[in-house]
């Protein structure tokens, strides 16, 4: 069900970072390929608006919302039916996030420079956000958490959900979002939702919609954030630039990094824990240990045949993505989880703690044998949003941060500038740019 990688003896030895990051295991439809089919959607909304994204929901969604927003009344009502025992889930799920994301907010600085010369660091919080909650395979409430806890934490003045509508929707909730993720933003406070999905919603926030009579739909924003499919991060990838994104977060992943002191089944169980989310999900289990690799495969046939969603995990497990990679020892697998840079790593060794801060490149890090990645997906009150597909190596999750921008506020006394001037016309004439000395050198010509 799942391939092995042997990377035990001089294999791994001959390898450089990019050698090692191009043998491990990655899909074979990734972001590059879906630019192709996204570009054509994202065109379409930016030309035809509101019409365009109805016929796209009609096309990928095979519902066709009329009214893109959803109204207050429809809020409200998903949120009265809401099982009670949910609705207490996403509460706890909500405190802890917030417990963790309100401790993340930055205070301005200000640093004094030199004797009248001061620069302080101001965090803003941009001014209209575009959430996405994924709603294809699975319909994630969660995300309508790990989304709006931090935007709310910035202090963002304006927020907008967008989700894709479900067929499966009957009565009052014909057209729109799943009635939890209708939910849980009414529970959070936020009244701006859109019948909205996939690439054609992250080209809805770019661009703003319009109806044909010129009637607006939903204003453009300045930022967009949040998982999704290889489509949503293929859109966000071909707008970036237009808005700014958090990170690409696309299809998942888990990589394991075990020792034979770690739990067959509990690591068996995780992989298909992620293994769930999608056909392109990621399993990827590094291991110096024969005997759990094997014990792993074991527990894997047993645990998947008797799993709800067999046939997508068995898709992903069996999938180019997926597979057990064989290492001489602790040290070599931290080279290799390193260079793959998971989405979700976490460590079941001996002494977990102590391999766990020796990781540069991951999302996020689960320690031990009681912090399995579906805690994180709901309840740890980290943050579920996460850069894959590599790009943990340059990026970080979704944060408070994500939703801020520093600007650098330069406030220099007469004198203050005098005592630098020559600093600044010295190496502007460095430059061949003696304009720029001479913009400083003019506040001082009676001087001399
Ligand atoms: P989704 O909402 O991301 O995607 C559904 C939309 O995809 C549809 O509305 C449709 O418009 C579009 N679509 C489907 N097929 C298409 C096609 N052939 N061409 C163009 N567009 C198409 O929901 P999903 O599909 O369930 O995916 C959710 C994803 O989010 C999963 O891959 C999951 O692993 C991922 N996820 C990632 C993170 C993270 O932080 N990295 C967290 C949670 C979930």
């Amino acid at each position: 069900m799942i391939s092995r990688t042997d990377l035990r003896g001089p294999a791994l030895a001959s390898l450089d970072a990019r050698g090692l990051r191009d043998t491990l295991p990655r899909a074979g439809f990734d972001v590059e390929a879906a630019l192709d089919v996204v570009r054509p959607i994202c065109e379409q909304v930016q030309h035809h608006g509101a019409d365009a994204l109805r016929d796209l929901s009609e096309r990928f969604d095979k519902v066709r919302p009329e009214a893109l927003r959803v109204p207050a009344a429809v809020l409200t009502a998903a949120l009265e039916q809401l099982d009670p025992d949910i609705r207490a889930a996403l509460t706890e799920a909500t405190r802890r996030a917030r417990a963790v994301h309100e401790d993340q907010r930055r205070t301005d600085t200000t640093t004094q420079v030199a004797p009248g010369g001061t620069v302080t660091e101001r965090w803003v919080p941009v001014d209209r956000v575009g959430l996405y909650v994924p709603g294809g395979v699975a319909v994630l409430a969660s995300s309508v958490v790990m989304n709006v806890v931090p935007a709310q934490a910035a202090a963002v003045p304006s927020l907008a959900v967008a989700s894709p509508p479900q067929r499966s929707n009957t009565g009052v909730f014909a057209g729109y979002p799943d009635p939890t993720i209708l939910a849980a933003c009414e529970l959070l406070g936020v009244d701006e939702v859109y019948a909205v999905g996939g690439a054609q919603a992250i080209a809805m926030f770019t661009y703003g919609a319009r109806e044909d009579d010129g009637t607006v739909v939903c204003e453009p924003v300045s930022l967009v954030t949040g998982p999704g499919n290889i489509y949503v991060v293929a859109a966000k990838r071909l707008l970036k630039g237009l808005i700014g994104i958090d990170s690409e977060a696309g299809p998942t992943e888990i990589a394991i990094l075990a020792d034979d002191s770690a739990d067959p089944e509990h690591v068996a169980a995780d992989l298909i824990s992620q293994a769930e989310h999608d056909n392109l999900a990621a399993a990827v289990l590094v291991t110096d240990s024969d005997q759990l690799a094997t014990q792993v495969e074991a527990a894997l046939e047993r645990r998947v045949a008797a799993t709800k969603h067999a046939e997508r995990i068995r898709t992903s497990l069996g999938g180019a993505q997926s597979s057990i990679v064989l290492v001489d020892t602790i040290e070599d697998g931290l080279r290799v989880v390193d260079a793959y840079a998971a989405e979700h790593l976490e460590i079941q060794t001996r002494d977990a703690a102590a391999v766990a801060a020796r990781v540069h490149n991951a999302g996020a890090i689960f320690v031990g044998a009681y912090a399995p990645v579906s805690l994180g997906d709901y309840a740890a009150g980290s943050n579920h949003v996460l850069p894959t597909g590599g790009c943990a190596c340059h990026s970080s999750g979704l944060s408070v941060q994500s939703f801020l921008r520093g600007i650098h506020v330069i406030d220099y006394t007469q004198d203050a500038l005098r005592d630098v001037a020559s600093t600044v016309t010295t190496l502007a004439a460095a430059e061949d740019l003696p304009a720029h000395g001479e913009a400083v050198t003019a506040r001082f010509d009676a001087d001399v």
